[in-house]
């Protein structure tokens, strides 16, 4: 496979991610899987700092996992790629969610950055909401209303 063809999967299969990620927060996590999510909108106090609302981290790696080991054992064919762009979007999607967002890993990371902070806004309004509906800006990586991004931008 050439590799702009390589790089072309890999950035749909993300950008695919985002969508898939969009819509089942949106209409399966805000939908009939709530019990899962409810826990991120409604922190409570465990033992171990983990939500029930990562499980969708678990079910996500399940393709790319496959996508990757079928890519290589059928002699490195387009499933490969498609596995590693979902890899990315889990890689991308813990950093702005997790770390950026969340702070999970207490690392205090108060970037100023003009993206970073759209995503942030948007994403806090979305936890504005405590119930299952109604809510808002169901992106994170790159899908939210681009008001964020245009007002993020305008600021210094
Ligand atoms: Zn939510
Ligand atoms: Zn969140």
């Amino acid at each position: 496979m050439k590799i702009l063809v390589f790089i072309s999967i890999v950035l749909v299969a993300f950008c695919f991610m985002e969508f898939m990620a969009w819509f089942s927060h949106k209409y399966v996590m805000h939908g009939f899987m709530w019990k899962f999510h409810k826990d991120h909108h409604q922190k409570v106090s465990r033992w171990l700092p983990i939500e029930l609302n990562d499980i969708f981290v678990v079910i996500y790696a399940v393709p790319s996992w496959l996508f990757i080991m079928y890519g290589v054992m059928d002699g490195y064919d387009y499933k490969l790629p498609i596995g590693i762009g979902i890899l990315l979007y889990g890689f991308a999607y813990f950093f702005v969610h997790e770390i950026i967002v969340h702070n999970r890993l207490k690392w205090n990371f108060k970037s100023e950055n003009k993206y970073m902070r759209a995503v942030r806004r948007a994403h806090k309004v979305h936890h504005s909401y405590l119930q299952k509906d109604p809510s808002d800006n169901f992106g994170f990586v790159f899908l939210i209303p681009s008001k964020y991004f245009k007002d993020s931008f305008k600021e210094e």
